[in-house]
């Protein structure tokens, strides 16, 4: 059995019914199982007022009844707004409230909770996905029902997964990386294992629980990856069935890339670029020993099908009917953002910069703004910002990352100006000065915005054009006595 794209409904029923398609962190399901509860599910949704481009969130951390809700939810085209635990209670209030969704489904206590539910402007949209803000606030990318058809013909057409290959699924669901092996598992009748936080946690058992699955296609961003290389059973002998590697959301090291052809040497490794804006991914290459002699930073790759790419001013665009229709009420960044090219089609600034060359092999070479990756994350530095000026008593907030030499950020360092110490020099804080900031901080921010440090000063540095001046933030934290 599978899941169409094109039709949104289960296809195929006579086929492999008692496949597994859904292996949870709490159960797993069949095919017929998965068909069963989704119209089970899609029953109760409409009684909560779920319906027709009225959106319905569903929040959750890799149970099964996740994934149940969302091809629900599909199949009575309410959109579905995925919101993992992983966000703090207050920023699901916050979605909740900007989405106007009819419900949240709380998919462990499989329960919905009564929201104000209103019809969408954009019909026919199969999912918002919240990602970081620059105003302080998350933003809802709006991604269209012919644009998740679009992701699973390219990926069942162009990866070579094979027949009903089977996922590993560890990144939020309010992540859209996760997306790819949602629908492609839904397009292919494959099998999704969905692997919780504590699941991987406990290293020896999950790679055994992968193996015992026989998962074939590892999705994951690079530094998920990375982080499994101290693992020796992360390994061909104990994950025989593992035959490709699909990355996305940041950049791809050479280094990682060399690391996983030698220790799974028969393993096919996919660099894929692409903002959430355009449905999960807009590029691919594999990256093979040629590519890897050829070329350090690693190339992102070509455009997939039925996708323009160009490079305007040094800015990667992408153009095609994958492209988002529009950030959910943000019609200021919707001007700046989205364009309509010559011949009607959908087109995005991404923000980020890119170099072509003559064959259409694109390039990433980092952002034009203040928007960053930490351990695969999407991070607005400006929404950072606003949480530490709503700390109690501070003038001002800002934060700054620190790098490897390579470029890669790994730590956040939060700046407070007119905080508690009213000293000339920049210090850190005592542990009596805002106290419980970094409690504060977490009640309306994922623990990943959530800042290592925090620096009192003065005064926040300003550039120019009266912006945060991030470089001389680390000047001063350089600077700080230890
Ligand atoms: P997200 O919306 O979370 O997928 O983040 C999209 C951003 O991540 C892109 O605009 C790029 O800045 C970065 N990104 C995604 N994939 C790659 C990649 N393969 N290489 C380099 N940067 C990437």
């Amino acid at each position: 059995m599978r899941f169409d794209l094109s039709t949104f409904q289960f296809v195929d029923s006579a086929r492999a019914p008692d496949a597994l398609a859904v292996v949870a962190a709490d159960r797993s399901l069949t095919w017929a199982q998965l068909r069963d509860e989704a119209v089970a599910w899609a029953g109760q949704a409409r009684e909560h007022g779920a319906a027709p481009d009225v959106p319905v969130a569903i929040y959750g951390h890799k149970e099964a009844s996740f994934f149940v809700a969302m091809v629900g939810a599909l199949l009575i085209g309410a959109p579905f707004v995925p919101v993992d635990t992983i966000y703090p209670p207050e920023r699901l209030r916050r979605i909740v409230e900007i989405v106007r969704a009819a419900a949240v489904y709380d998919a462990a206590a499989q329960g919905f909770e009564p929201g104000d539910g209103a019809e969408l402007a954009e019909r026919g949209l199969a999912y918002v996905m919240f990602t970081s803000g620059s105003t302080g606030d998350p933003k809802g990318v709006q991604i269209g029902r012919e644009s998740v058809g679009l992701l699973g013909d390219w990926m069942l057409g162009s990866f070579g997964l094979g027949d009903a290959p089977v996922f590993m699924n560890q990144a939020p669901f309010s992540f859209d990386l996760s997306m790819y092996e949602v629908f492609a598992t839904l397009a292919a009748g494959g099998t999704c294992v969905l692997n919780s936080r504590e699941q991987i946690g406990a290293a020896a058992t999950w790679m055994a629980r992968l193996a015992d699955n026989g998962i074939s296609v590892w999705v994951s961003t690079p530094s998920f990856a990375h982080q499994q290389l101290a693992n020796r059973d992360f390994s061909p002998a104990t994950l025989p069935t593992l035959r490709t590697f699909l990355f996305c959301g940041e950049p791809l090291p050479a280094a990682l890339a060399k690391k996983l052809r030698q220790r799974f040497p028969d393993a096919v490794i996919l660099n894929t670029y692409g903002p959430t804006e355009a449905t999960v991914a807009t590029t691919w290459i594999e990256i093979t020993d040629a590519v890897l002699a050829a070329h350090d930073p690693l190339p992102v790759g070509y455009a997939k099908p039925d996708c323009e790419l160009r490079v305007q001013d040094g800015e990667i665009c992408i153009v095609g009917e994958h492209v988002m229709r529009g950030y959910l009420n943000r019609p200021d960044l919707n001007e700046a953002k989205l364009f309509v090219t010559e011949d009607g089609r959908r087109g995005f600034r991404t923000g980020d910069l890119g170099q072509m060359e003559a064959d259409g092999l694109l390039f990433c070479r980092g952002r034009m703004d203040d928007q960053i990756k930490l351990n695969g994350y999407r991070i607005e530095l400006a929404e950072i910002d606003e949480a530490l000026h709503g700390l109690p008593g501070v003038q001002g907030g800002a934060c700054a990352v620190l790098r490897r030499p390579d470029g890669t950020a790994v730590r956040l360092i939060g700046f407070v100006a007119g905080g508690a110490t009213g000293e000339a020099d920049a210090r850190f804080l005592q542990p009596d000065a805002l106290s419980g900031w970094k409690d504060r901080l977490a009640l309306r921010l994922p623990p990943y915005m959530v800042p290592s440090e925090l620096v009192a000063c003065p005064a926040l540095p300003m550039s120019n054009n009266h912006k945060i001046d991030r470089k001389k933030l680390l000047d001063i934290y350089a600077a700080i006595p230890a």
